[in-house]
């Protein structure tokens, strides 16, 4: 049997399910150009990609493997391995993986495996076989399920390398130097922490996880987010090093990674969530000027244009933030959901389809979730409360550095004072919700 072990949301050698497939194999990763030529060349997550390609093949050699590694169409790229008797990857759920895997599986037999989430996607149903679409009910269900089975390490087989060349970058017939010049991206100054190290600082902080996750300016959260997403670490690998601290208070995190689960199963379940609606028929009101300024950090609500900058700068955004901001720009500004979930996709090292559309139809109030359209954040209630003194506005808004904390959260103050370099829509956020409500009741009928 000679097998391609495609490595693609799973950069990793450890606990790596592909590696469990023996026999002669060829282990690849492909930068997609459908992908790729999309993305700016100063892309942050090409940078972060890069790195983990590289650290794999290098990795893989320490075992007595390697990574050939291509630039191209992957429909292209299989033809050429035509040869080989199957191809083995772990399952993606967005609707472009999903079409591509299709064609590929008919060049060459296709063997999906479950690696990226704790359940697979028809794991977790009710008791009549439908699956959930309200998380509570599906946490119980799913942490009732969850056992030993869902976090085991696991085995790697032997292996004999196939006889390839592994030098470089494989690129329409052209061989290219390893370097992400070779694929047209310019390299970020982006941090690039180890998932182990961000796990190992983040259990000793756990047991303050759900009192202080909130709050913008205290360090306590995990980071893992994009790790999970490329798989530089696995959530069962998470998930043991959580259940390995007997005395510490655990699940509010297996929740989040619950939670995460749970938005890539209901991507798997209604596909369309992808960019529809999946309830009321508003869509919001087109406005360029506002979506500009939005992206630009230029709004005048300062817990807004701080995670704006923060996204910008360094392709992360706190939770908590991204729920405001999600919140100003569908309600206040009244703009199309979607609009604001290309933005963050093009932005966030951690942009996941599943977790990002879903979450902006949690904020817009039109995805399956039971959340009302009616809810809307106050952005100054909420900068007072999470972030109190001001630090995480001022870090990222150096320009409101001499105003008070207390008139940052003060939307009067700031509507009729003039701040140098800082400009504003002057939404006044009474008056913009009211206009949103009233779009919203008309839609409905
Ligand atoms: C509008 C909006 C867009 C978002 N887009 C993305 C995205 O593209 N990719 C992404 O991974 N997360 C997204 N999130 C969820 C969340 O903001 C991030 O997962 C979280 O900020 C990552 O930080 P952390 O790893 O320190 O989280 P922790 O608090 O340490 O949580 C642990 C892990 O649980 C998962 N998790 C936590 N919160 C959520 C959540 N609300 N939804 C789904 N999973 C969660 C993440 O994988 C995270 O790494 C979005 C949230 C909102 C409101």
């Amino acid at each position: 049997m000679r097998r391609i072990l495609w490595f693609r949301r799973d950069l990793r050698v450890e606990d790596n399910p592909l590696l469990s497939f023996g026999a002669e194999v060829l282990p690849i990763f492909i930068f997609d150009e459908n992908i790729l030529k999309e993305l700016p060349k100063n892309d942050k997550r090409v940078t972060f990609i890069f790195h983990h390609v590289v650290k794999l093949k290098s990795d893989l050699q320490k075992v007595g493997l390697d990574l050939k590694i291509f630039y191209g169409n992957p429909e292209d790229i299989f033809e050429e391995l035509r040869g080989f008797d199957e191809v083995v990857a772990s399952g993606d759920y967005d609707s472009y993986a999903k079409e591509r895997d299709i064609k590929i599986s008919h060049i060459l037999h296709f063997r999906y495996l479950s690696d990226t989430y704790i359940f697979k996607p028809k794991e977790v149903l009710k008791d009549n076989g439908e699956p959930y679409f309200v998380f509570t009910p599906f946490y119980k269900k799913a942490r009732a399920l969850l056992t030993h089975k869902n976090i085991d390490e696991v085995k790697v087989a032997e292996h004999n390398l196939a006889q390839e060349d592994y030098e470089g970058i494989h690129i329409k017939g052209k061989k290219l130097p390893l370097e992400l010049g070779s694929i047209g991206f310019i390299k970020q100054n982006i941090e690039i922490v180890s998932p182990h190290i961000k796990l190992d600082n983040f259990l000793k902080k756990i047991d303050r996880y759900q009192e202080t996750r909130e709050y913008l300016s205290v360090d306590a959260t995990s980071s893992l987010s994009v790790d999970l997403r490329f798989g530089t670490i696995s959530v069962r690998a998470v998930l043991r090093a959580l259940f390995s601290l007997k005395s510490s208070d655990i699940e509010p995190f297996i929740r989040q990674l619950i939670f995460r689960d749970f938005y890539a199963y209901l991507l798997f379940h209604i596909p369309t969530l992808e960019r529809q609606n999946y309830k009321y028929d508003f869509n919001g009101v087109e406005d360029d000027d506002k979506f500009k300024a939005f992206c630009e950090a230029r709004t005048g609500v300062p817990i807004v244009d701080a995670g704006v900058r923060e996204l910008l700068q360094t392709g992360q955004m706190h939770n908590r933030v991204r729920m405001v901001a999600a919140s100003f720009f569908t309600k206040d500004l009244l703009l199309p959901w979607q609009w604001g979930e290309k933005f963050f996709a093009l932005h966030l090292l951690d942009y996941d389809l599943a977790s990002n559309a879903l979450s902006w139809q949690w904020s817009a109030g039109t995805g399956v979730d039971p959340q009302p359209y009616f809810r809307v954040f106050n952005p100054y209630l909420q900068s007072k409360k999470f972030d109190n003194d001001a630090f995480y506005i001022k870090k990222w808004l150096p320009e409101l550095r001499d105003i008070e904390a207390k008139n940052i959260h003060n939307e009067a103050f700031l509507l009729s004072t003039y701040i140098k370099d800082y400009s504003t829509l002057n939404i006044v956020h009474k008056e913009a919700k009211a206009r949103a409500l009233s779009y919203y009741k008309k839609s409905l009928h």
